[in-house]
């Protein structure tokens, strides 16, 4: 904003004819804001209107809420996302909205693992191809960091870690010393598969369990957003571990539905949800909506709904159905295995059926709705498939059948079909039985 004593002067200079540059040279300002008040886009005096920040609160949560997820993410992975989820504003945008609200990974500072591990190892050698196995094997779980899969690998055979790193190739050293295993440098990518067998020979298992379950290979989908938690130790119990394993799950999964088990974030306790059913439940529900939906629209409709939940309950009668209730009870079953009760997991598990269930509010009624980017064109429905009916080849009355026993036409008459549906009405890819009879060739879903 420029005084109008400093405007007249501008105007002044310019009908003396000194060209713009030279103007906003003298007086110092720059050549454009010049520009402006000559052609009086801009009032004296009055401050210019500033649009309307495109790094959004919303956003902002959502940045806040997947740094603390996954200390490991990387800002361009973040600005990714946020693409996705319609942040239409520029990458130093993006920055510059992280800055100014103080937004960075928790785990920003130099990883441990960095200086315990050896990057070059010079003198050691290296025999990746003629490597006996080690005598004892460990099982990769699911989404475990290289470096845990590593150290437990050598601990099983009373090894240190760098005697394992010693007979790997080099790459293993390069990567373990990077903090997000997910990440893959383009020089690395060449060795992936020479390294991955190389592993695979010295654990004595096959490459594509390892693949499969450790996520530094680069066989999950490098986009889709993961958090970093310790895996269900009863999960890992069953393959005889006892120590907490750090591990990247999908951003979404917040539950081991097979135990019941919260997976709180990273050095929070696990709880234990067998008096709350309607947690475990949810999150079947969370992985349904991934049907409607991208991972990255889940959360953000998640952490808007999240918000929207009321802090206690309207009257005395709401009571039972509120989830501080379900925070009384979860604190309460968890306070037998010693877990202390002060924990922020407690509060995200109590909310979290609530939360879900207004999330799938707003993306069944607007998939895109919850998306404070600019409006998407909506996609036309699709015409309701029309009623199935069984190729006449497949149906009992086919006139070249004639010469068959009736006991292989009734045998023939019930086929049973796997169809994959990809009718609206029935769900998306949900693979149903149908059986069909002589009689009537139209189709019964099973
Ligand atoms: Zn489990």
């Amino acid at each position: 904003m420029l005084s109008p004593e400093r405007v007249r002067q501008i105007f002044t200079l310019s009908a003396a004819g000194m060209p713009t540059r030279a103007i906003a040279r003298q007086l110092g300002h720059s050549p454009q804001t010049v520009r402006d008040y000559l052609h009086q886009r801009r009032t004296p005096g009055v401050r210019a209107v500033s649009r309307p920040g495109l790094f959004t609160d919303l956003f902002a949560d959502y940045c806040r809420q997947r740094f603390t997820e996954d200390p490991d993410l990387r800002p361009a992975s973040l600005f990714r996302e946020l693409t996705g989820l319609g942040f239409g504003a520029s990458r130093s945008t993006f920055y510059r909205g992280l800055t100014r609200r103080l937004l960075s990974p928790s785990g920003c500072g130099q990883s441990q693992t960095r200086q315990q591990t050896p990057q070059g190892l010079p003198g050691a050698s290296r025999l990746p191809f003629c490597m006996p196995a080690l005598p004892r094997s460990v099982t990769p779980i699911t989404g475990e960091m290289l470096i845990s899969f590593l150290t437990r690998l050598a601990h099983a055979n009373h090894l240190t870690l760098t005697e394992v790193l010693a007979v790997l190739p080099s790459w293993f050293s390069t990567k373990v010393g990077n903090r997000d295993d997910r990440a893959q440098h383009h020089m690395l990518i060449p060795a992936a598969a020479e390294a991955l067998h190389a592993l695979a020979r010295l654990t004595g298992t096959t490459p594509a369990s390892l693949a499969r379950a450790l996520p530094a290979f680069g066989a999950a989908d490098a986009h889709s957003p993961v958090r970093a938690t310790t895996a269900c130790h009863r999960c890992a119990a069953r393959h005889g571990i006892c120590q907490p394993v750090p591990v990247h799950l999908p951003a979404h999964r917040k539950v081991c539905t097979r135990h019941g088990i919260w997976l709180s974030d990273a050095g929070q306790p696990h709880l234990d949800l067998a008096a709350c059913p309607e947690i475990i439940a949810a999150q079947h529900q969370a992985s349904r909506l991934l049907r409607r939906c991208t991972p990255q629209e889940l959360m953000l409709a998640y952490q808007a709904a999240a918000r929207a939940i009321p802090p206690w309950p309207s009257s005395p009668a709401a009571i039972p159905l509120h989830w501080r209730h379900r925070l009384l009870t979860l604190q309460t079953a968890n306070h037998r295995y010693g877990t202390p009760t002060g924990h922020d997991a407690y509060t995200h598990a109590a909310v979290y059926p609530d939360a879900i269930a207004v999330a799938a509010r707003m993306i069944k009624q607007d998939p895109l709705a919850n998306s404070p980017g600019p409006p998407r064109p909506r996609q036309p429905l699709p015409e309701p498939s029309p009623p199935l009916k069984i190729p006449h080849r497949w149906s009992g009355a086919d006139a070249k059948e004639d010469h068959l026993s009736p006991d292989t036409k009734v045998a023939k008459s019930r086929i049973r079909l796997r169809v994959i549906l990809r009718s609206p009405d029935l769900g998306c890819g949900r693979s149903m039985l149908v059986h069909a009879a002589p009689a009537d060739r139209h189709v019964r879903v099973a």
